[in-house]
């Protein structure tokens, strides 16, 4: 059985729940996996009580522990970035290492997650820095191998410091977290000011925002923001906290919302050829990263 810690049989099982929570949209949805019409009603569910207990017990630990002095401890723990020297590929296979107790819909690794994701974007015909930012966009889960929790590690993320959208699933779990009894938090801006850019937002801690930081003398800005903005959900499928962006930030974000389907649609059985792969992926890696980078 899983310690207090660790709800979640394995991460995806957040990742399935993020898949019924944002459907595919009709429209954008590729022929080949065309929805059952019969699962239109579905829409109108109530995702919060079908989710499984473990997804539920996940979002609460979440909810009650990431508070802005949560978020700030770990900033100062991780991104001086002196934990490990290791080139991307290797810590792909580092990530990989990550077993859990698996969920019984996939054998698919973590690997084969990102690469099926870089592959679909690949074959769209996007840059090759997208494609680049569909390979690593969850190394950041390396913090789980760190012994970080389940809970401060994925997760739809959302700015600290300031009122937590409505729109925030499982809101109701916020109660419990001690920045509820903060005046200062408890505002629509908290301590932030009004258009000032998420630069100067500090969000929940977690795989987006440590990968954002391992990479981002490397990459192009719109790489960047899908790296640190992919689990942003409550901004990115719901277009909340508006007030906190800048007009850059509501730019990249188009850039943001690209990304997302090919995160959470593009899983299937098939596992991908890595001998195959690996030379059209390590010459990638290259052209954008040094050998060895600061984790
Ligand atoms: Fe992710
Ligand atoms: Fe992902």
């Amino acid at each position: 059985m899983n310690d207090s810690n660790r709800p979640l049989a394995g991460l995806e099982e957040w990742e399935d729940f993020l898949k019924d929570r944002y459907p595919e949209p009709e429209a954008t949805a590729k022929p080949f996996q065309a929805t059952d019409p019969a699962k239109k009603k579905e829409q109108f569910r109530n995702y919060e009580a079908d989710a499984r207990p473990s997804v539920r017990e996940f979002y609460r630990l979440n909810h009650r522990h990431q508070t802005y002095d949560f978020v700030e401890s770990k900033r100062r723990e991780f991104l001086p970035l002196a934990r490990k020297q290791m080139g991307i590929w290797e810590a792909l296979e580092f990530l990989n290492t990550l077993v859990d107790d698996s969920d019984p819909d996939t054998d698919l690794s973590q690997l084969d997650h990102l690469l099926q994701t870089a592959e679909q974007i690949r074959h769209d015909g996007h840059p090759r820095w997208f494609v680049l930012a569909g390979l690593i966009h969850d190394l950041g889960k390396i913090l789980c191998l760190y012994g970080e929790p389940q809970w401060a590690v994925v997760g739809d993320t959302f700015p600290v410091g300031c009122e937590w959208s409505e729109k925030i699933v499982f809101h109701q779990f916020f109660n419990d977290n001690p920045d509820k009894n903060e005046s200062r938090y408890q505002t629509r801006l908290g301590v932030y000011e009004e258009g000032r850019g998420l630069d100067s937002v500090k969000m929940s801690w977690g795989h987006d925002e440590y990968l954002y930081h391992v990479t981002k003398d490397y990459l192009p800005p719109e790489a960047l923001y899908m790296i640190r903005y992919h689990s942003f959900y409550p901004a990115h499928r719901d277009g909340e906290y508006n007030y906190l962006m800048n007009d850059k930030d509501r730019e990249m974000f188009h850039w943001v919302r690209a990304f997302n389907p090919y995160d959470l649609y593009t899983k299937s059985h098939q596992k991908p050829n890595l001998k195959e792969l690996r030379p059209f992926y390590d010459e990638l890696i290259k052209e954008y990263f040094p050998a060895t980078l600061r984790w």
